[in-house]
């Protein structure tokens, strides 16, 4: 039965959008699982079942999050190398040399794995605050590789900068506002080294989407074109124009348009120009981030999208500086991008367990309604006799007006519990008739677009959107999520999904589609007994540092797993955090904890065994993983 129609692995990746969105690193195996090869589709391969299945088998809890050092490897060389051949292909005098901005995932693993591969390309790092600073300084970076420094700065962060740079390390200091020069100028007279200054210019172009207001006049960061005037007479008074090396512009993060890219690389150029002909021997043109990622796979300017490749970017961005600068005769600057997205959104996958399903009422075809039913449930109930192709639309709105009376007339206490109960059975089941039908058209009227949500089963995962996917809340962003097996199987369900946090905002109703945005995931019936997993992709970027303790759901647990020809292998597993943890956050010590129920137990009338049994129960709690458990 269940195998009566099988997939093939080509139709499965069309219905989860996989190749369009997967960047080469996951695809639909032979035997309908989920794999990923970090080393692209020609490498060796690992089912993503089989890797939770041996975590499992470990003892290791879900919800967690798989770790891919491979492919972060991959986007770090990707990234160079299409700068390197973009350069290559226009006659590009000067060289790339990038920086990964740590706020995009500081954990330990992704900025290891990034210096140590960025080292043969020099690439550095960018720190956004003191605290991102002291954890690059510590990094084995390459000589040459910059390490920048945005964001709003104090005294205490510019000596760390200053010292860096004492210390050997090519740092550049970008003043964010006109104000945070004479501090610097202040500072480095003080410890006794010359700064390397950038300047965040306050670009007029825009990014588009989300990020819109990193960029344009308005924008928080970035001095104005008289106050870099003024700066630039601030240095030469000194005799430190020299100590000028970079302009930063940055328009936002995925940007989903090349055009606004291009037009903005045009307006960075123009100010490296215009400030090496003031006498600024300017040697970075730093182009900020923005490379967006393109989640739902559609190739378009939707903001989960991006109309263009990285070979696009990295060429655009080569071809017009370099015609912008040979314009007015002045040598090609070292072109420097801050990417951070593109480069850690593939290498994490979250994967979450289906531990319920909620299913809307009418699957079942209703009981008639008996003689002493109210006449609004008789009407319903012929309305679905007489449904056919030819009357759905009117046979839909009649039934529709019905169940909303019949509800106004259950809170006027007119219509009983059991009449509203099957009048709802009625209403949906004729909803889910209607609904099979417009599936058969070939062209949906609008009106009906809701019934998919509507009738969409509801599945409850163990995780925390506010942890694990906290973008998918504050800002709807899109993530591919597919089933890790069973996908030569056709779907028969559709399904939005719920997390376990006591928040009606805890879901997930909006999937990626190629045109607009789903409603409702594809997904399989839940067999009782056999786990049904969902992996969350493109999730390395912003996700982990965003996330939030929201009802004391703490930090999932995180496998570092590699990927070779005899197979995978998990080098490594990060616990996630446990009770204890989350509430000491909130300013509580676990010792007053246990010393106020011990009181509590103190004085209850439980028997000695039960008193011990509670307190031992009680310290396991707080040592136990936040999740749901079994
Ligand atoms: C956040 C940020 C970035 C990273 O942007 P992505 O879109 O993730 O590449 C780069 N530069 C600056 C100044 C930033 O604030």
């Amino acid at each position: 039965m269940r195998t009566a129609k099988r997939f093939s692995p080509k139709e499965a990746e069309e219905i989860y959008l996989v190749p369009y969105w997967s960047g080469g690193f996951f695809r639909v195996g032979e035997d309908g699982e989920l794999e990923v090869t970090p080393l692209g589709p020609k490498g060796p391969a690992a089912s993503l079942l089989e890797i939770v299945e041996a975590l499992r088998d470990e003892g290791r809890p879900l919800p967690l999050v798989l770790r891919f050092p491979q492919i972060l490897e991959a986007r770090v060389k990707e990234l160079n190398e299409a700068f390197f051949k973009a350069m290559e292909k226009y006659g590009y005098q000067g060289t790339y040399r990038g920086v990964y901005p740590v706020k995009v995932n500081q954990r330990r693993l992704v900025l290891e794995t990034v210096a140590r591969v960025g080292r043969p390309y020099h690439y550095g790092l960018e720190a956004g605050s003191k605290a991102e600073l002291a954890l690059i300084l510590a990094q084995d970076l390459s000589q040459e590789a910059l390490v920048t420094i945005n964001g709003f700065k104090d005294d205490d962060f510019i000596r760390l900068a200053l010292t860096g740079k004492k210390l050997g390390r090519n740092v550049v200091i970008t003043l964010e506002k006109f104000a945070e020069l004479p501090r610097v100028l202040r500072l480095s007279r003080e410890l006794g080294v010359a700064p390397s200054l950038g300047i965040r210019y306050k670009l007029k172009a825009k990014g588009a989407g989300q990020w819109e207001a990193s960029g344009g006049e308005n924008a928080k960061f970035g001095l104005t074109t008289p106050e870099i005037a003024r700066a630039v007479e601030v240095l030469r008074d000194q005799g430190l124009l020299d100590t000028l090396v970079m302009v930063h512009a940055h328009i936002g993060s995925q940007v989903t348009d090349i055009r606004r890219i291009k037009a903005a690389v045009r307006e960075a150029a123009q100010t490296y120009v215009q400030l090496r002909k003031l006498g600024a021997p300017l040697r970075y043109l730093n182009l900020g981030g923005g490379l967006a990622v393109d989640y739902d796979g559609s190739k378009t300017n939707f903001y989960a999208s991006a109309n263009y490749t990285l070979s696009e970017y990295a060429e655009d961005l080569v071809y017009v500086t370099k015609e912008v600068v040979e314009a007015h005769g002045e040598p090609h600057p070292i072109l420097v991008t801050e990417s951070g997205r593109a480069v850690t959104a593939y290498h994490q996958v979250l994967v979450l367990e289906v531990t319920d399903v909620i299913t809307p009422p009418g699957e079942e075809r209703p009981q008639a309604p008996g003689e002493e039913a109210h006449p609004l449930v008789h009407e319903l109930w012929e309305g679905l006799q007489g449904l056919s192709a030819k009357n759905f639309r009117e046979v839909y709105h009649d039934a529709f007006a019905d169940k909303e009376t019949l509800q106004t007339l259950y809170d006027l206490g007119l219509v009983s519990l059991k009449d509203r109960a099957l009048a709802e059975e009625i209403f949906y089941h004729t909803a889910r008739r209607v609904y099979a039908i417009v599936q058969g058209l070939p062209y949906a009227p609008d009106e009906f677009e809701d019934l998919e949500k509507l009738l969409a089963d509801k599945l409850v995962c163990n995780f925390s959107i506010f942890q694990s996917l906290p973008d998918a809340w504050a800002i709807h962003q899109l993530f591919p999520i597919v089933p890790l097996s069973r996908l030569r199987e056709p779907p028969s369900r559709r399904a939005t999904l719920v997390d376990i946090s006591c928040d009606s905002d805890g879901r997930i109703d909006r999937f990626i589609d190629l045109h607009d945005v789903r409603a409702a995931l594809p997904v399989h019936a839940i067999r009782p007994g056999e786990p049904y997993y969902l992996g969350v992709f493109l999730v390395g970027a912003y996700q982990d540092v965003l996330g939030s303790n929201h009802n004391l759901f703490g930090q999932v647990g995180e496998a570092h797993v590699e990927v070779g020809e005899e197979g995978f292998a998990i080098q490594r597993f990060v616990p996630g955090e446990t009770a204890e943890r989350v509430i000491e956050k909130m300013g509580f010590t676990a010792r007053e904890l246990t010393l106020g129920v011990e009181r509590l137990v103190r004085q209850s009338r439980l028997s000695p065994a039960e008193k011990g049994a509670f307190l031992e129960r009680y310290a396991r709690e707080l040592q136990g993983y936040t999740y749901l458990e079994d």
